[in-house]
């Protein structure tokens, strides 16, 4: 990354960028969306994929090399498959992941193939369809859980997210755990965050140090694996088992330090920190008839500005009701 001029008042070079293409969802997750009446922003106040396109352009050529598209749920999204072809042939633009709820990848796997994406992180928080569908309200368990194996023969990497909360599911934990074992994938439990699109929240949820301690009682043997730089997973693996695990403490937030991503919002909101508040509007800047250049250094300012940790931007974040993880872009 040594051309990066991204980089923040700390020093941290910022190399990813997680791109929400929507606000919209065909799931209603429980800690990130109201079960009735969610909110979901006019068509018009959404970045267009063109626009979409030309901004993660200007991202590469500040230095961002991995772009993770992620919503709302980016399959509903008419033209996904579309924009993910041009996206791959940007310049310096070196990963696209893509995280997902699972439930229509399963369509598009030969042009994913074709795109260069070979990396799907899919959410999945139980193993058993009827607290699947208490957790998503909506009856997608076996759709899912088809996909995930259906990635797996076409060679993808796959990593699952599990968002561990007490009286949810915590029954699942040993379970995901197990399909480890037999099964060549990352499973990731992550804790719960505040952003519901409500006020409420009980932050006296399960913590990274209660899943630890959980699952290394049922196997004490644990490895911990070597992180990849600016993980913010401590990953594991059971001797003998084909994939791992890791433990994500999104909430608790000890991995500000290697932070290198910014989250650019399906309305265009920069995020330099997901618990901050936007540091600038890039959709109006571009609709404003900026210049290239001009939106430069909009961007490169609101990065260099970032702050310290995810609490300090939180302090900063006036807002009492927590936007939705899909509008933030999860
Ligand atoms: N719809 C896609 C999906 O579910 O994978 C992509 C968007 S979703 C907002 C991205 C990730 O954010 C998912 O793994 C989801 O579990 C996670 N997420 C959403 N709300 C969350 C919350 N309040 N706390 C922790 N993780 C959350
Ligand atoms: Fe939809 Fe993903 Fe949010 Fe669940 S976590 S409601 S699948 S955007």
């Amino acid at each position: 990354m040594e051309n990066s001029v991204l980089i923040d008042q700390y020093g941290r070079q910022i190399s990813y960028l997680r791109l929400s293409v929507t606000d919209r969802c065909n799931l209603r997750c429980y800690y990130c969306m109201p079960e009735e009446g969610m909110n979901f922003v006019p068509g018009k106040e959404l970045l267009t994929f063109g626009e979409m396109h030309d901004l993660s352009a200007l991202f590469c050529s500040l230095g961002i090399s991995k772009i993770r598209i992620t919503g709302g749920e980016p399959f509903v999204r008419n033209g996904i498959m579309t924009f993910l072809e041009g996206l791959s042939g940007l310049s310096g633009l070196q990963e696209i992941t893509i995280t997902t709820n699972g439930t229509l990848p399963g369509r598009y796997i030969a042009r994913l193939k074709d795109a260069g994406i070979r990396k799907l992180n899919i959410s999945i928080d139980s193993l058993d369809p009827q607290r699947f569908l208490q957790i998503t309200r909506r009856d997608s368990f076996r759709d899912v859980y088809a996909c995930i194996f259906r990635l797996l023969r076409e060679g993808f990497e796959v990593k699952l997210n599990c968002v561990v909360a007490a009286g949810k599911n915590t029954q699942d934990i040993i379970p995901f755990v197990e399909l480890t074992k037999e099964h060549a994938l990352v499973v990731r439990f992550l804790e719960e965050m505040p952003f519901n699109g409500s006020s409420n929240f009980d932050q006296f949820n399960w913590t990274h140090e209660d899943i630890y301690s959980f699952i290394s009682g049922r196997y004490p043997e644990l490895t911990r694996l070597q992180a990849e730089p600016n993980s913010t997973s401590v990953n594991y693996r059971v001797p003998g088992y084909k994939g791992s695990f890791g433990i994500i403490p999104s909430f608790s937030r000890t991995f500000c330090g290697s932070c290198n991503r910014i989250r650019l919002s399906a309305t265009g909101e920069l995020r330099t920190c997901l618990y901050g508040p936007p540091a600038v509007n890039l959709r109006d800047v571009l609709r404003s008839g900026a210049s290239e250049s001009e939106i430069r250094k909009v961007i490169t300012d609101a990065v260099a500005g970032r702050l310290r940790d995810g609490f300090e931007a939180e302090r900063q974040n006036a807002k009492q009701i927590k936007d939705s993880m899909s509008m933030l872009g999860g």
